[in-house]
């Protein structure tokens, strides 16, 4: 049973939240808190900011010095993981404490476990009965996929939710028990985002391009990012109704998109890829690469998207020159007379591919990755791509900066985006 009635918690929640991973593996090289990123993005969209976020080991002392100073500052204190039945699961015991509600056992939670090991058959340890145990006032939030509960205690103006580890447990709970309560007593603003991903032009020339248009808007508010998979523009707005977030965004969303026009290659959140995939598919066609320094890179990044079957034909690494020869048909006097890494070698490798595997379109990319290899007229980062389809050939030449991982990765971004403006053209 919640300790105060409805209307009291209505009145004095608070609107933001923090949260609180516990877990001495979280605070390891090896492994990532991604419950608080779940949270936030469900957070978030009943209209809940998340302000803070916390990862503490299995250590009573410090998780206790945690959530205290939380209850201090936040509405919301949501934490994650040491729910288990193990001595080094801590949670239930240190809110217990910090929260002065002593733990009783709850014959419900009791009642539950009990069934669950009933039905898998397996007698059940003695330890698994802490999890019955339950700080006083608490209510408890079905776990469909383990054993233990979740907590939800609220006190004085705070509310402090324990949710299980393990996602396949925390998610489904968090949707189905949390949610709909939390909706209930936020005042109900709600936050919707646009993401616009650009794959052609810089961050500082993006940047320049759309800051007239953001500055004057101070919701939604805007992020630029820049990602391996390209320059992302994140608009965040925030309003009482769904209905009039999306007119924010739109308000300053709009513009934004009419500037960058044919530069953005998605406005839904899918990698290029991907959406050279879609491309692929509505047309049709199918899609062959004849790769050298990336070495199956654009391949690997192809086959990536589920259901490349039905547009990716193939690929050939050819590394050597005999193999650009034997895989791709190109003329080995070219190679002597132009070295390897030249436009008519790019454009032999993409139309070569193309004519032997019968692929709508070939892609060929040669360069030099680094770190060695370079010279004053073939320098590092020297990149050429060549797409060939039934139009005809396009070669292009790139100097990317950076390190090996870089240029290869680049060299794959640009054949994608090379790809993508041909098919949307
Ligand atoms: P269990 O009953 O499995 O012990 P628990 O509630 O005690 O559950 P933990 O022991 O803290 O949870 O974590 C169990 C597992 O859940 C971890 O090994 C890890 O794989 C995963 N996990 C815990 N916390 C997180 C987190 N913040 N983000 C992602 N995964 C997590
Ligand atoms: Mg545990």
């Amino acid at each position: 049973m919640p300790l105060y009635p409805a209307e009291f918690t209505l009145y004095t929640f608070r609107m933001d939240a923090e949260i609180i991973a516990v877990g001495s593996e979280l605070l390891t090289p090896f492994h990532q808190d991604t419950n608080s990123l779940f949270l936030t993005d469900q957070l978030n969209q009943i209209g809940i900011e998340v302000r803070l976020k916390t990862i503490v080991g299995d250590d009573r002392a410090r998780l206790a010095n945690v959530l205290s100073e939380a209850l201090g500052r936040s509405g919301l204190i949501v934490l994650t993981g040491g729910l288990g039945p193990t001595e080094d699961d801590i949670s239930r015991e240190v809110a217990s404490e910090v929260l002065e509600r002593p733990l009783t056992e709850n014959a419900e939670a009791r009642r539950r476990l009990m069934e669950r090991f009933a039905r898998t058959g397996r007698p059940m340890p003695e330890n698994n009965l802490r999890q019955a145990l339950v700080p006083e006032g608490a209510e408890l939030l079905e776990n469909r996929n383990g054993t233990a509960p979740g907590l939800w205690i609220e006190k004085d103006a705070a509310i402090v939710i324990l949710l299980p580890g393990p996602p396949r447990e925390l998610e489904p709970m968090f949707a189905a028990e949390c949610i709909p309560r939390l909706k209930r007593i936020s005042t109900g603003a709600v936050i919707r985002t646009r993401v616009f991903k650009i794959a052609s032009l810089p961050e500082s020339e993006v940047d320049r391009r759309i800051a007239p248009i953001y500055k004057k808007f101070e919701n939604p508010s805007t992020t630029l990012l820049a990602t391996p998979g390209g320059i992302e523009v994140h608009l965040r707005a925030r309003a009482p109704s769904e209905a009039e977030a999306e007119k924010l965004l739109a308000a300053a969303g709009d513009p934004i998109e009419n500037l960058l026009g044919d530069h953005i290659f998605s406005t839904r959140g899918e990698s290029i890829e991907k959406v050279v995939g879609m491309y692929l598919m509505m047309k049709q066609k199918t899609l062959a690469t004849a790769e050298s320094c990336t070495g199956g890179l654009l391949s690997e990044r192809l086959t990536r998207v589920p259901g490349s079957s039905d547009f990716f034909a193939g690929g050939a690494v050819c590394y050597s020159n005999e193999l650009k020869t034997q895989f791709a048909g190109v003329p080995a006097a070219l190679i002597e007379a132009e070295g390897a890494v030249s436009k008519p070698v790019a454009r032999a490798l993409a139309e070569g591919i193309r004519k032997r595997t019968g692929a709508s379109i070939g892609v060929g990319i040669t360069g030099i990755a680094g770190p060695s290899g370079g010279s004053a007229e073939k320098p590092l980062g020297l990149v050429y791509i060549a797409l060939a389809d039934e139009r005809g050939t396009e070669v292009r030449e790139f100097r990317f900066p950076g390190d090996r991982a870089r240029v290869r990765w680049l060299a794959s971004q640009s054949a994608l985006e090379m790809t993508r403006r041909r098919l949307s053209g």
